[in-house]
């Protein structure tokens, strides 16, 4: 089985030999209750990394909402099960208390790209998501940082914390892995009653279809207007947004000549989604 490490000096001890011996160190920070989406980022690891560390750590800093943070699911052997048939080298797992110690007065604030979206939406969610990973990247000596593409906006706040703090670590974006109807994979998804977990590809489709649309000429904000309906029609509770974005900085999207991204959340069944793609 992979070893599980639960203090920091146990981690860094660890790391400090592997890349005394010149080893590259990769990093894929997840919540656990893993699914094919994260062991993506842990296979992807293991292809460009010597070593891989897959953290499990659920974060209570960037938790806005108490109920979640309870609901949340923590299957700690099953994670470490999956994880053993990929082969990483160390799954660090701390509690709580060693990530944030009596005293801790520290928070990493990231604007411009933070700001929108989940940032409106979910108050100080990326200051706990930039806290959290700053550290673990010192907890770990990570040198490639592995993240999915499915947190899009979670993925360029990464970006740029690395970039303006002048981190030592290469941030690789993996490609969103989705269940075969489209749904995004999730560890929320596990909470979807059956009937919601039937009308929840939806979202993705009726994504799909007006990135289409768009793509073909369509005017963008009656596509995204239509989009919203497809979904509320489908059984959705509730749209949050479904927006076209600049792909890098998350600004509102300036003509069709540059990267754009259409990203969105909504409630399903009492379960809150979020899924994007590419435009
Ligand atoms: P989480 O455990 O939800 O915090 O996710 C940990 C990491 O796995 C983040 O970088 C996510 O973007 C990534 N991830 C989650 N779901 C997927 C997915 N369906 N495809 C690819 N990456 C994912």
């Amino acid at each position: 089985m992979t070893p599980i490490i639960r203090t920091v000096a146990e981690m860094r001890q660890l790391a400090r030999g592997w890349k005394a011996a010149g080893g590259v160190v990769g990093v894929a920070p997840t919540m656990g209750a893993l699914h094919d989406g994260h062991l993506s980022l842990a296979r992807a690891a293991k292809a460009e990394c010597d070593r891989v560390i897959v953290t499990i750590f659920v974060n209570p800093r960037q938790f806005n909402n108490p109920d979640d943070l309870t609901k949340y699911p923590r299957t700690e052997g099953a994670d470490a099960a999956l994880l053993a048939t990929v082969g990483v080298d160390a799954i660090f797992a701390p509690l709580p208390d060693e990530v944030y110690p009596d005293g801790f007065v520290t928070s990493v604030t990231v604007s411009g790209v933070a700001e929108p979206l989940e940032g409106v939406l979910r108050p100080g969610h990326f200051d706990g998501v930039a806290t959290v990973v700053t550290k673990l990247f010192g907890m770990t000596l990570a040198d490639r940082g592995y993240f999915g593409q499915k947190d899009w906006q979670q993925l360029r706040v990464v970006n740029r914390l690395v970039r303006d703090l002048n981190l030592p670590v290469w941030i690789v974006g993996c490609e969103t892995v989705r269940e075969a109807d489209g749904l995004a994979m999730s560890s929320r998804n596990a909470r979807l009653d059956p009937a919601s977990r039937r009308i929840a590809p939806a979202l993705f489709a009726a994504m799909a279809a007006a990135a289409r649309t768009i793509r073909a000429g369509g005017d963008p904000a009656q596509t995204l207007a239509a989009c919203q309906d497809r979904v509320l029609a489908a059984g959705f509770s509730s749209v949050e947004y479904i927006e076209l974005r600049d792909a890098a900085s998350l600004g509102s999207a300036q003509g069709l000549d540059h990267p754009l991204r259409m990203l969105a959340a909504a409630w399903a069944g009492g379960v809150r989604l979020i899924d994007n793609i590419p435009v």
